[in-house]
């Protein structure tokens, strides 16, 4: 047997990947020859994950010694010219004279910032004061808003304010029974398939999931109708007796105005409109009510649509209808997907939020962080465009001329990525960090190499909002910079004071919490030595006057944060997908994540065991609608929509429903899904319909 090699080091640290950030431990090992040490991972007992890692988890130090790692700045002297390696220096001379060029013709809100929500909360932050102060744009958001917009903002709408959670994930180990609505953990975070493993589960999804297929219940929506069966669900509720009257009465308002909307929604409409039968309407709420603790969470599924906020609320008003938020072993939460999604959304990168989870509009959150920033508070810029709102400006005649980009790959995860892509190719400059090259880095005009999570300090907030220490475990190649040390760079040469963008980690999440005192998400009793002790500290969090703040783990269960202290129904009525099928595009499309891959998969697609298990596109579809199409399995398809094609193999999938076809989005080049989704947005939350669409099969060479 071989023996393995010793350990000659261990740095505690958390996943690069997803938003219950399993703890882990990266140990370094003798032996590995060369000049990068061989790491290695091991799962912790961390409360999330329980010494359990996902397939992405276990070879996530793969990513370390990546072969194509970007190891040094590249730029183009021109446009769609070949781009060459160079030094530091003149990277960045050439993004700040970009930078200027667009300033000069057009205003700062010429140049637009992209963000992401695998940014640690450092960056995160820095970015958001780089936008504002640095270049005096507007134009900042972030690719949050493409994943978890809609339940934020029908969680603030109910609740007063948003966390993902707003309960610990070990609370989930005493549920008797969980509504999933459009989650599949069992793909996307399985380790916290353990924590609800003594639960029934009632999964809503138009697909039998992995996590479907250990439902108790599955209730196998038609796409793009989550809203109507919420509605539906709260009608049987009410009419079959399962409403908490006192909770209602006591801790909530706006119940008659919900109950309104839903008074029509009787269970056979709801049967015509969604696919579900009448009697599984009822088990739903039947097993849901007889449960003392209960849990309802949501995820992209429900999220993601042209009414994903009135979908949200529409579950939540459910939630409110059974008494579960605010109450010791139940409640409502949303499963956040990105490793930072939630802190990524809290700090300053969204397009109308300051640091603290601050509306950008409010006169005292203005004062209060122009204030810690130095600045006048009417110097700093208002509001500006929502994600695919900014990318489909780009280059455009009021559109910005230049974007920065840091920490996500537009040219694959945006909808409608081919327009997209068209409107990244009209730009005057593109300036790409990253660390390994992606889709979008390939037509930047500059690419600034990056340190990645195991080479970097900092600290991400995972979907119970617990602020959690990234740890450096090796140091990072010679070439590289960490995106601190990059925003502050640039600052300087665009005149900001020195000192003013800090690059140390602890320095700039001192700066945050200072930043974030008073707001909603409020950091401000978290310092780095209380994390590095291990204490276990969900936001708010506020700086004290005596014995330090434990933090807040629970949150809700004595008053919710609206001023009255009560949850607010928020009425909503039905309204359709933004693109039914017809005639010309007959079937329903739709879109979501695989284990083996994470986002638009530039990662998990270098890392040859994942990449291995899921290599190329492949679309599901029904034996009976490939039938019909004259497509086999293994044949390739186009999935083609109004907005261009996808090509993809064919996977039969005999459970899945005939009028729906299935693409995983983690593909490039002509394997995006996104070239085909809609990108009508959300009226509240401006989140595109990711999730359902019109579409027509086609076997690939038109035969
Ligand atoms: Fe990483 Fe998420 Fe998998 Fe945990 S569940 S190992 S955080 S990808």
């Amino acid at each position: 047997a071989s023996v393995p090699p010793p350990v000659v080091a261990a740095t505690a640290t958390h996943c690069p990947y997803c938003a219950l950030q399993c703890g882990t431990e990266l140990v370094e090992e003798g032996g590995g020859g060369g000049g990068r040490p061989t790491i290695g991972v091991r799962p912790t007992d961390f409360p999330v994950n329980r010494g359990r890692l996902c397939q992405k988890g276990w070879t996530a130090p793969r990513l370390l010694s990546a072969g194509d790692r970007l190891l040094g700045p590249l730029v183009r002297d021109h446009r769609g010219g070949p781009s060459r390696a160079t030094d530091w220096p003149t990277a960045l001379d050439r993004a700040v004279a970009g930078i200027r060029a667009a300033v000069d013709r057009a205003g700062a809100d010429s140049v637009a910032v992209l963000g992401g929500g695998g940014l640690t909360n450092e960056k995160a932050y820095l970015l958001g004061k780089f936008a504002r102060v640095a270049l005096g744009t507007s134009q900042i958001d972030y690719n949050g808003r493409f994943c978890m917009s809609s339940a934020a903002a029908a969680g603030n709408a109910a609740f007063g304010v948003d966390r993902g959670l707003p309960f610990p994930v070990t609370d989930l180990e005493a549920a008797e029974v969980v509504l999933l609505v459009g989650a599949n953990p069992a793909e996307t975070m399985p380790p916290l398939m353990a924590r609800i493993a003594a639960a029934d589960l009632v999964v809503v999804d138009p697909r039998r999931t992995p996590t479907a297929e250990r439902a108790a219940l599955h209730l196998r929506t038609r796409p793009g109708t989550d809203l109507a069966l919420a509605l539906g669900l709260l009608h049987v509720a009410v009419v079959d007796g399962h409403v908490d009257r006192s909770y209602v009465r006591d801790r909530t308002t706006g119940f008659d105005e919900a109950w309104r909307h839903a008074v029509a929604w009787w269970p056979e409409r709801t049967e015509q409109v969604t696919g579900v039968p009448v009697a599984d309407q009822r088990a739903a709420v039947r097993l849901l009510a007889a449960a003392s603790h209960r849990y309802v969470l949501t995820g992209r599924g429900a999220e993601q649509h042209s009414t994903g906020t009135d979908t949200v609320s529409a579950v939540i008003n459910l939630a409110l209808a059974l008494g579960l938020p605010g109450r010791r072993g139940s409640g409502y939460g949303c499963l956040t997907g990105q490793g930072n999604g939630q802190g990524g959304r809290e700090h300053g990168q969204k397009a109308d939020q300051l640091p603290g989870y601050r509306s950008i509009e409010d006169p005292s959150a203005r004062n209060h962080v122009a204030g810690v920033w130095g600045v006048r508070p009417e110097d700093l810029p208002g509001p500006g465009r929502s994600a695919y709102e900014l990318l489909d400006a780009l280059g455009g005649p009021d559109g910005p001329r230049a974007l920065l980009v840091f920490g996500t790959n537009p040219v694959v995860s945006a909808p409608r990525a081919g327009h997209v892509t068209e409107r990244l190719a009209a730009l005057d400059l593109l300036v790409v960090a990253d660390f390994v090259p992606s889709e979008t880095t390939r037509i930047a005009d500059v690419v600034l190499p990056t340190t990645q999570w195991a080479e970097e300090d900092g600290t991400m907030t995972n979907l119970e909002g617990r602020v959690l220490r990234r740890r450096a475990a090796v140091p990072p190649p010679p070439g590289v910079r960490t995106d601190l040390e990059v925003l502050s760079a640039l600052a300087t040469r665009l005149g900001q004071p020195a000192g003013r963008f800090p690059t140390r980690p602890e320095v700039v999440f001192a700066e945050l919490a200072a930043a974030s005192a008073g707001g909603r998400a409020d950091y401000s009793g978290i310092d780095y030595d209380r994390l590095d002790r291990g204490e276990a500290l969900h936001w708010p969090c506020p700086r004290t006057s005596g014995a330090p703040h434990p933090g807040t783990p629970r949150l809700f269960l004595d008053r919710f944060a609206h001023p009255d202290g009560r949850a607010r129904f928020r009425p909503v009525a039905h309204r359709p997908g933004a693109e039914p099928p017809d005639d010309g595009y007959p079937l329903y499309g739709t879109t979501g994540r695989v284990l083996a891959h994470y986002q638009s998969g530039a990662q998990t697609r270098r890392v040859p065991e994942l990449a291995s298990v899921e290599p190329v596109p492949y679309v599901e579809v029904h034996p009976d609608t490939a039938g019909r199409a004259g497509l086999a399995a293994g044949d390739v398809a186009h999935v083609v929509t109004r907005r261009g094609r996808v090509t993809a193999t064919v996977r039969l999938v005999p459970h899945l429903r005939a009028d729906t076809v299935f693409l995983p989005f983690h593909f490039p080049e002509e394997g995006r899904a996104n070239l085909i989704t809609n990108p009508e947005l959300d009226p509240v939350s401006r989140m595109p319909e990711f999730k359902v669409c019109a579409v027509r099969l086609e076997r690939a060479g038109g035969t």
